[in-house]
Protein backbone atom coordinates (compact mmCIF):
# COMPACT_ATOMS: atom_id res chain seq x y z
CA UNK A 1 0.00 0.00 0.00
CA UNK A 2 1.91 3.19 -1.30
CA UNK A 3 1.82 5.84 1.46
CA UNK A 4 2.24 9.41 1.47
CA UNK A 5 3.39 9.94 4.77
CA UNK A 6 7.21 10.86 4.54
CA UNK A 7 8.67 7.91 7.23
CA UNK A 8 7.13 4.59 8.52
CA UNK A 9 7.72 4.82 12.50
CA UNK A 10 6.95 2.06 14.49
CA UNK A 11 4.90 3.66 17.03
CA UNK A 12 2.43 1.38 19.24
CA UNK A 13 1.16 4.36 21.37
CA UNK A 14 -0.55 5.92 18.00
CA UNK A 15 -2.66 2.34 18.12
CA UNK A 16 -5.45 2.59 21.25
CA UNK A 17 -4.04 -0.81 23.44
CA UNK A 18 -7.35 -2.70 22.54
CA UNK A 19 -7.10 -1.94 18.75
CA UNK A 20 -4.40 -5.16 18.60
CA UNK A 21 -6.02 -7.44 20.64
CA UNK A 22 -10.00 -6.58 19.41
CA UNK A 23 -8.40 -6.73 15.31
CA UNK A 24 -6.74 -10.29 16.07
CA UNK A 25 -10.60 -11.80 17.70
CA UNK A 26 -11.77 -9.87 14.29
CA UNK A 27 -9.47 -11.50 12.21
CA UNK A 28 -10.53 -14.81 13.54
CA UNK A 29 -14.27 -14.24 13.34
CA UNK A 30 -13.26 -13.54 9.33
CA UNK A 31 -11.34 -16.55 9.13
CA UNK A 32 -14.11 -18.31 10.30
CA UNK A 33 -16.43 -16.59 7.61
CA UNK A 34 -13.09 -17.68 5.27
CA UNK A 35 -13.34 -21.20 5.42
CA UNK A 36 -16.82 -21.31 4.25
CA UNK A 37 -15.96 -19.17 1.46
CA UNK A 38 -12.90 -21.49 0.72
CA UNK A 39 -15.17 -24.80 0.71
CA UNK A 40 -18.06 -23.41 -1.10
CA UNK A 41 -17.12 -20.61 -3.90
CA UNK A 42 -15.01 -23.69 -5.74
CA UNK A 43 -18.57 -25.67 -6.50
CA UNK A 44 -20.69 -22.84 -6.81
CA UNK A 45 -22.79 -22.89 -3.36
CA UNK A 46 -24.19 -19.93 -2.05
CA UNK A 47 -21.72 -19.05 1.31
CA UNK A 48 -24.99 -17.66 3.19
CA UNK A 49 -26.90 -20.95 3.56
CA UNK A 50 -27.42 -23.55 4.74
CA UNK A 51 -25.51 -23.18 8.00
CA UNK A 52 -22.22 -24.98 8.73
CA UNK A 53 -22.62 -29.04 8.77
CA UNK A 54 -20.89 -32.29 9.24
CA UNK A 55 -19.65 -32.80 5.67
CA UNK A 56 -20.31 -36.38 6.66
CA UNK A 57 -23.26 -36.89 8.69
CA UNK A 58 -25.10 -33.37 7.91
CA UNK A 59 -25.12 -32.54 12.00
CA UNK A 60 -25.79 -28.68 12.09
CA UNK A 61 -23.51 -26.93 13.94
CA UNK A 62 -24.75 -24.87 16.97
CA UNK A 63 -22.68 -21.52 17.83
CA UNK A 64 -20.73 -23.02 20.44
CA UNK A 65 -19.36 -25.79 17.56
CA UNK A 66 -18.81 -22.80 15.49
CA UNK A 67 -16.22 -20.58 17.80
CA UNK A 68 -12.91 -19.69 15.93
CA UNK A 69 -10.12 -21.77 16.92
CA UNK A 70 -12.26 -22.62 20.69
CA UNK A 71 -14.27 -25.23 19.12
CA UNK A 72 -11.90 -27.42 16.51
CA UNK A 73 -9.81 -27.70 20.05
CA UNK A 74 -12.22 -28.59 22.16
CA UNK A 75 -13.73 -31.14 19.55
CA UNK A 76 -10.05 -32.44 19.12
CA UNK A 77 -10.67 -31.81 15.70
CA UNK A 78 -13.71 -34.29 15.54
CA UNK A 79 -17.43 -33.49 14.57
CA UNK A 80 -19.19 -34.44 17.80
CA UNK A 81 -22.37 -36.22 16.47
CA UNK A 82 -20.11 -38.62 14.19
CA UNK A 83 -16.68 -38.55 15.27
CA UNK A 84 -15.55 -37.58 11.69
CA UNK A 85 -12.22 -35.66 11.60
CA UNK A 86 -11.88 -31.59 10.83
CA UNK A 87 -9.09 -30.91 8.66
CA UNK A 88 -6.78 -28.75 10.41
CA UNK A 89 -7.40 -26.01 7.85
CA UNK A 90 -10.58 -24.46 9.36
CA UNK A 91 -8.57 -23.73 12.15
CA UNK A 92 -5.54 -22.73 10.47
CA UNK A 93 -7.18 -20.21 8.41
CA UNK A 94 -9.14 -18.37 11.24
CA UNK A 95 -5.09 -18.30 13.22
CA UNK A 96 -3.78 -16.99 9.82
CA UNK A 97 -6.19 -14.23 9.23
CA UNK A 98 -6.32 -13.06 12.93
CA UNK A 99 -2.71 -13.22 12.64
CA UNK A 100 -3.14 -10.95 9.62
CA UNK A 101 -5.19 -8.35 11.18
CA UNK A 102 -2.98 -8.24 13.81
CA UNK A 103 -0.62 -7.34 11.62
CA UNK A 104 -2.34 -5.11 9.37
CA UNK A 105 -3.07 -3.31 12.69
CA UNK A 106 0.52 -2.71 13.82
CA UNK A 107 0.96 -1.51 10.39
CA UNK A 108 -1.27 0.95 9.60
CA UNK A 109 -2.97 1.92 13.29
CA UNK A 110 -6.66 2.83 13.28
CA UNK A 111 -7.76 4.57 9.64
CA UNK A 112 -8.71 4.39 5.87
CA UNK A 113 -5.25 2.47 5.32
CA UNK A 114 -6.00 -0.13 8.17
CA UNK A 115 -9.48 -0.98 6.17
CA UNK A 116 -8.25 -1.35 3.02
CA UNK A 117 -4.96 -3.56 4.44
CA UNK A 118 -7.91 -6.14 5.86
CA UNK A 119 -10.09 -5.95 2.72
CA UNK A 120 -6.47 -6.65 1.10
CA UNK A 121 -6.48 -9.77 3.88
CA UNK A 122 -9.94 -10.52 3.28
CA UNK A 123 -9.74 -11.44 -0.46
CA UNK A 124 -6.47 -13.16 -0.54
CA UNK A 125 -6.59 -15.45 1.64
CA UNK A 126 -9.47 -17.54 0.29
CA UNK A 127 -8.39 -16.69 -3.16
CA UNK A 128 -4.48 -18.13 -2.35
CA UNK A 129 -6.19 -21.04 -0.51
CA UNK A 130 -8.50 -21.71 -3.42
CA UNK A 131 -6.38 -22.02 -5.97
CA UNK A 132 -4.15 -23.62 -3.55
CA UNK A 133 -6.59 -26.47 -3.50
CA UNK A 134 -8.79 -26.52 -7.07
CA UNK A 135 -6.00 -24.57 -9.11
CA UNK A 136 -8.58 -21.94 -9.78
CA UNK A 137 -9.13 -18.46 -9.28
CA UNK A 138 -12.58 -17.46 -9.26
CA UNK A 139 -12.89 -14.10 -11.39
CA UNK A 140 -16.16 -13.11 -9.50
CA UNK A 141 -14.67 -13.07 -6.18
CA UNK A 142 -11.47 -11.24 -7.85
CA UNK A 143 -13.94 -8.59 -9.07
CA UNK A 144 -15.74 -8.16 -6.31
CA UNK A 145 -12.43 -7.57 -4.22
CA UNK A 146 -10.98 -5.01 -6.91
CA UNK A 147 -14.36 -3.20 -6.79
CA UNK A 148 -13.80 -2.45 -2.66
CA UNK A 149 -10.05 -1.61 -3.45
CA UNK A 150 -11.28 1.14 -6.03
CA UNK A 151 -13.99 2.41 -3.70
CA UNK A 152 -11.71 2.22 -0.24
CA UNK A 153 -9.41 4.38 -2.30
CA UNK A 154 -12.16 7.18 -2.80
CA UNK A 155 -11.80 8.83 0.58
CA UNK A 156 -7.87 8.92 0.77
CA UNK A 157 -8.26 11.22 -2.17
CA UNK A 158 -8.08 11.67 -6.15
CA UNK A 159 -4.44 10.91 -6.51
CA UNK A 160 -4.64 7.49 -4.12
CA UNK A 161 -7.92 6.48 -6.51
CA UNK A 162 -6.25 7.11 -9.68
CA UNK A 163 -2.91 4.78 -8.14
CA UNK A 164 -5.26 2.46 -7.33
CA UNK A 165 -7.16 2.45 -10.91
CA UNK A 166 -3.92 2.44 -12.85
CA UNK A 167 -2.57 -0.49 -10.28
CA UNK A 168 -5.72 -2.81 -11.34
CA UNK A 169 -5.50 -1.81 -15.04
CA UNK A 170 -1.45 -2.57 -15.33
CA UNK A 171 -1.58 -5.65 -13.13
CA UNK A 172 -4.17 -7.09 -15.07
CA UNK A 173 -2.71 -6.33 -18.51
CA UNK A 174 1.06 -6.99 -17.19
CA UNK A 175 -0.28 -10.39 -16.58
CA UNK A 176 -2.36 -10.82 -19.76
CA UNK A 177 0.70 -9.96 -21.67
CA UNK A 178 2.91 -11.92 -19.29
CA UNK A 179 0.51 -14.71 -20.03
CA UNK A 180 2.34 -15.10 -23.65
CA UNK A 181 5.57 -14.33 -22.56
CA UNK A 182 5.27 -16.62 -19.92
CA UNK A 183 4.72 -19.38 -21.81
CA UNK A 184 8.10 -18.82 -23.54
CA UNK A 185 9.65 -18.19 -19.51
CA UNK A 186 8.22 -21.15 -17.60
CA UNK A 187 7.97 -23.49 -20.63
CA UNK A 188 11.62 -22.58 -21.54
CA UNK A 189 13.60 -21.44 -18.74
CA UNK A 190 11.83 -22.52 -15.77
CA UNK A 191 10.12 -25.92 -16.22
CA UNK A 192 13.58 -27.40 -18.07
CA UNK A 193 16.00 -27.64 -14.66
CA UNK A 194 12.57 -28.47 -12.62
CA UNK A 195 12.11 -31.14 -15.04
CA UNK A 196 15.81 -32.47 -15.40
CA UNK A 197 15.78 -32.27 -11.39
CA UNK A 198 13.02 -34.43 -11.35
CA UNK A 199 14.22 -36.83 -13.81
CA UNK A 200 17.60 -36.87 -12.26
CA UNK A 201 15.52 -37.86 -8.60
CA UNK A 202 13.77 -40.46 -10.49
CA UNK A 203 17.68 -42.03 -11.65
CA UNK A 204 19.01 -41.57 -8.24
CA UNK A 205 15.92 -43.64 -6.58
CA UNK A 206 16.37 -46.29 -9.47
CA UNK A 207 12.98 -45.42 -11.24
CA UNK A 208 12.47 -44.68 -14.77
CA UNK A 209 13.07 -41.24 -15.66
CA UNK A 210 9.56 -39.34 -16.14
CA UNK A 211 8.80 -39.24 -20.29
CA UNK A 212 8.56 -36.23 -21.33
CA UNK A 213 4.96 -34.36 -21.07
CA UNK A 214 3.23 -32.19 -23.24
CA UNK A 215 3.07 -28.19 -21.67
CA UNK A 216 -0.08 -27.85 -20.49
CA UNK A 217 -0.48 -24.19 -20.94
CA UNK A 218 -3.75 -23.58 -18.61
CA UNK A 219 -1.29 -24.32 -15.85
CA UNK A 220 -0.04 -20.99 -16.71
CA UNK A 221 -2.55 -19.45 -14.65
CA UNK A 222 -5.45 -17.89 -16.76
CA UNK A 223 -6.90 -16.90 -13.48
CA UNK A 224 -3.38 -14.50 -12.29
CA UNK A 225 -4.20 -11.84 -14.11
CA UNK A 226 -7.61 -11.14 -12.13
CA UNK A 227 -5.69 -11.92 -8.81
CA UNK A 228 -2.94 -8.46 -10.26
CA UNK A 229 -6.22 -6.77 -10.95
CA UNK A 230 -7.24 -7.33 -7.59
CA UNK A 231 -3.83 -6.74 -5.92
CA UNK A 232 -3.45 -3.56 -8.46
CA UNK A 233 -6.17 -1.59 -7.05
CA UNK A 234 -5.14 -2.40 -3.07
CA UNK A 235 -1.15 -1.74 -3.76
CA UNK A 236 -1.15 0.67 -6.43
CA UNK A 237 1.45 0.11 -9.49
CA UNK A 238 4.56 0.95 -7.70
CA UNK A 239 5.02 -2.35 -6.10
CA UNK A 240 3.87 -4.23 -8.59
CA UNK A 241 7.00 -5.50 -10.09
CA UNK A 242 8.25 -6.25 -6.59
CA UNK A 243 5.06 -8.41 -6.56
CA UNK A 244 6.09 -10.21 -9.33
CA UNK A 245 9.51 -10.61 -8.46
CA UNK A 246 8.50 -11.89 -5.48
CA UNK A 247 6.10 -14.41 -6.10
CA UNK A 248 8.16 -16.18 -8.56
CA UNK A 249 11.37 -16.07 -6.34
CA UNK A 250 9.72 -17.51 -3.42
CA UNK A 251 7.30 -19.96 -5.55
CA UNK A 252 10.29 -21.68 -7.22
CA UNK A 253 12.45 -22.11 -4.13
CA UNK A 254 9.56 -23.73 -2.40
CA UNK A 255 8.26 -25.55 -5.33
CA UNK A 256 12.27 -26.77 -5.70
CA UNK A 257 12.06 -27.73 -2.40
CA UNK A 258 8.87 -29.59 -2.49
CA UNK A 259 9.64 -31.33 -5.88
CA UNK A 260 12.33 -32.79 -4.11
CA UNK A 261 10.76 -34.13 -1.27
CA UNK A 262 7.50 -35.26 -2.47
CA UNK A 263 8.02 -35.23 -6.14
CA UNK A 264 5.73 -32.42 -6.82
CA UNK A 265 6.49 -28.63 -7.04
CA UNK A 266 2.37 -28.01 -6.55
CA UNK A 267 0.63 -28.67 -3.46
CA UNK A 268 -1.58 -31.61 -4.53
CA UNK A 269 -3.66 -32.18 -8.11
CA UNK A 270 -6.60 -30.56 -7.80
CA UNK A 271 -8.93 -32.67 -5.89
CA UNK A 272 -12.05 -34.94 -8.39
CA UNK A 273 -15.02 -32.67 -8.87
CA UNK A 274 -13.14 -29.71 -9.00
CA UNK A 275 -13.52 -26.97 -11.27
CA UNK A 276 -10.29 -27.79 -12.85
CA UNK A 277 -10.57 -31.24 -13.29
CA UNK A 278 -13.54 -30.77 -15.03
CA UNK A 279 -12.20 -31.71 -18.87
CA UNK A 280 -9.62 -33.98 -17.30
CA UNK A 281 -6.81 -31.44 -16.83
CA UNK A 282 -3.78 -32.94 -14.39
CA UNK A 283 -1.20 -30.73 -13.62
CA UNK A 284 2.33 -32.27 -14.41
CA UNK A 285 4.54 -32.83 -11.36
CA UNK A 286 6.61 -29.76 -11.68
CA UNK A 287 3.49 -27.42 -12.36
CA UNK A 288 2.54 -25.34 -9.07
CA UNK A 289 -0.09 -22.81 -8.86
CA UNK A 290 0.84 -19.15 -8.83
CA UNK A 291 -1.71 -17.18 -7.05
CA UNK A 292 -0.62 -18.71 -3.61
CA UNK A 293 2.69 -17.04 -4.23
CA UNK A 294 0.99 -13.67 -5.64
CA UNK A 295 -1.13 -13.69 -2.65
CA UNK A 296 1.67 -14.16 -0.32
CA UNK A 297 4.42 -11.37 -2.30
CA UNK A 298 1.21 -8.96 -1.91
CA UNK A 299 1.00 -9.33 1.22
CA UNK A 300 4.12 -8.82 2.13
CA UNK A 301 4.18 -6.01 0.43
CA UNK A 302 0.91 -4.52 1.06
CA UNK A 303 1.33 -5.06 5.28
CA UNK A 304 5.25 -4.50 5.92
CA UNK A 305 6.50 -2.59 2.82
CA UNK A 306 6.54 0.97 3.98
CA UNK A 307 8.34 -1.09 6.76
CA UNK A 308 10.98 -3.01 4.84
CA UNK A 309 11.46 0.70 3.13
CA UNK A 310 12.14 2.14 6.30
CA UNK A 311 14.38 0.35 7.68
CA UNK A 312 16.36 -1.25 5.27
CA UNK A 313 16.38 2.26 3.21
CA UNK A 314 17.85 1.90 -0.08
CA UNK A 315 17.22 2.12 -3.46
CA UNK A 316 16.85 -1.33 -4.25
CA UNK A 317 14.19 -2.23 -1.39
CA UNK A 318 12.45 0.74 -2.72
CA UNK A 319 12.41 -0.17 -6.06
CA UNK A 320 11.51 -3.63 -4.96
CA UNK A 321 8.68 -2.57 -2.07
CA UNK A 322 7.59 0.60 -4.53
CA UNK A 323 7.96 2.72 -1.60
CA UNK A 324 9.98 6.16 -1.40
CA UNK A 325 13.55 6.10 -0.59
CA UNK A 326 13.69 8.09 2.36
CA UNK A 327 17.45 9.00 2.43
CA UNK A 328 19.10 8.55 6.18
ZN1 LIG B 1 -20.46 -35.55 11.51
Amino acid sequence: MPSNEPAFVVDLTRSSSLLLPALFLLGLLVGSFLNVVIARVPHGQSIVRPGSRCPRCGHVLSWYENLPLLSWALLRGRCRSCRAPISIRYPAVELLTGLLFLAAAWAFGPGWLLLRALLLVGFLVPLALIDLEHWIVPVGVTVLGTAAGLASAVPLGWERLQESAIGAAAGFLVFWALERVSLLLVVKVIRPPLRALRGALARMSGAEPPEREPDPTEALGAGDKWLLLLVGSYLGWRPLFGVFLLSALQGAVVGSVLLALHGRAGTTAPPPGSPATEDGWTPEATALPFGPWIALAALELGLAGPWLAETFASPLVSLVTGQPWVQP
